[in-house]
């Protein structure tokens, strides 16, 4: 025995480390990061669920590289989307949204159709608990290799979650979805986002006893293609029957709608699958008629342009409020309005002020 084995402190020299379990999956996990938006974009193109979602994730990333890498693949995505069927769906929460999507996505699915779902829930943010987002939602179709399903991301504001969808739209159109669903809880400004990144606009309401005209306003009502009326099954299908047709004497206040389709109103059932079939009847002849007409390329066009001027004024605000200077200055500004020492106007003007003088030495430097 060697001098060294004999102390207590001697160190075994230890055996050889196993291989991976996987190599595979150890090199593909070490490479996991390091893709480059033309692999992200090679695997999103041939249907890589795995990195479509890692793609999703660098767009719903706040960090500056993500950003970066992330513009980049969907600029490579670009070309290979806009070819699917892009359906807003709406309701208040417990209308029978995620209830609908499962009946409809399965038959959706029976049709041979690819099905992604994707979210935007402005309460997640408050509630620090998405709604929409609950991971037993659709516990059926998720399972389904034809349909993918991601929960609303994160974010500060409406307009960033929304331009974050619209986004992810452009990649999962890529990856050969050929319908995209936008869910979004009916609690109000979403469904204007929803209504500006999708073909067709579908609000689920509840038959109620007399006032359900009440509970919703009236901006999105007109926003509707269609107003389909759930849970039609069981004691309840006499009241939705009365809800069916009040909402078609007040869709009849409406002006007509530019694309040339006069909106509807059926009655259905997640439940029975009551009326799922023809309510998918009647998206597929709106898209008929507005392909015909042009007017499904005419909004397509008017929705980028809308996007286009959505990410400059978030990307403006969110510059403004996180600059160093106005972060330090706007409780000072703040207190001044308060004791009347400047106008609301005066102490915007002066900030923006600041503001400007910032960016343009930036520029100028
Ligand atoms: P969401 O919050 O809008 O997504 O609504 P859910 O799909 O979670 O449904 C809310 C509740 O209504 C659940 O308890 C469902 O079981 C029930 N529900 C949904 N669709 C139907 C339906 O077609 N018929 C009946 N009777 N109940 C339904």
């Amino acid at each position: 025995m060697s001098e060294g084995k004999e102390s207590a402190l001697f160190v075994q020299p230890g055996v050889a480390q196993p291989e991976a379990i996987n190599s595979k999956f150890a090199a593909s996990y070490k490479r996991k990061r390091k893709l480059a938006p033309e692999e992200y974009e090679e695997g999103i193109l041939a249907g890589n669920r795995v990195i479509l979602s890692q793609a999703i994730t660098l767009i719903e990333s706040t960090h500056p590289d993500h950003t970066d890498i992330a513009q980049k693949i969907i600029g490579l995505c670009l070309p290979y989307s806009g070819k699917s069927m892009r359906i807003g769906i709406t309701g208040v929460p417990g209308v029978g949204k995620s209830s609908f999507i499962e009946t409809l996505g399965k038959f959706m699915v029976g049709q041979k159709r690819k099905l992604c779902v994707l979210a935007i829930d402005p309460t997640s943010q408050l509630s620090k608990g998405s709604i929409l987002g609950d991971k037993t939602r659709m516990e059926e179709i998720s399972k389904d290799e034809n349909v993918f399903i991601r929960p609303s991301p994160a974010g500060n504001s409406l307009g960033g979650v929304a331009r974050k969808t619209r986004e992810t739209i452009v990649l999962c159109e890529a990856a050969g979805f050929d319908t995209i669903f936008v869910e979004t809880v009916g609690v109000g400004q979403s469904e204007i986002a929803v209504h500006s990144m999708v073909d067709f606009f579908l609000l689920l309401m509840l038959a109620g006893a007399g006032d359900e005209l009440q509970g919703i306003k009236r901006g999105i009502m007109e926003m509707a293609d269609l107003i389909a009326i759930t849970k039609a099954d069981g004691t309840n299908i006499n009241s939705a029957n009365l809800a069916k047709s009040d909402y078609i004497a007040a869709l009849h206040l409406f002006p007509p709608t530019e694309s040339g389709w006069i909106p509807g109103v059926e009655i259905c059932s997640a439940v029975t699958g009551d009326g799922i079939q023809e309510i998918w009847n009647l998206i597929l002849s709106y898209s008929e008629l507005v392909k015909n007409n042009r007017y499904f390329e005419k909004k397509r066009l008017e929705q980028s342009k809308y996007w286009m001027h959505q990410t400059i004024e978030e990307s403006l605000k969110s510059n403004f409020y996180n600059n160093p200077q106005i972060k330090s200055k706007i409780p000072e500004m703040e207190k001044s309005v308060f004791l009347g020492k400047h106008t609301s106007f005066q102490a915007a003007y002066e900030l923006l002020a600041l503001y400007n003088y910032q960016s343009t030495n930036k520029l100028g430097s």
